[in-house]
């Protein structure tokens, strides 16, 4: 499932993935395994909670991703 953000600020609109991918480590502690994980792995680092997609991350904190205003709305 994907979540559509739409930005009242700077007029961005743009859709977050519900799931994990292998760009989802970048800028976590396993970003040097983005080359080598396997689906599994991956899988089990989401599991751990060590981990997670983008849909996750908006819902924690939701701003724009292109102006970070929190001025958004989401469906
Ligand atoms: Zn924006």
């Amino acid at each position: 499932m994907m979540l559509t953000v739409t930005c009242y600020d700077c007029g961005e609109m743009y859709s977050l993935r519900g799931w994990i991918e292998k760009e989802d480590l970048r800028g976590t502690q396993f970003e040097e395994k983005i080359d080598t994980i396997t689906d599994a792995e991956l899988s089990e680092l989401e599991e751990k909670g060590l981990i997670h997609d983008e849909m996750d991350v908006f819902e924690k904190n939701p701003c724009c991703r292109y102006c970070g205003s929190k001025n958004v709305t989401w469906l």
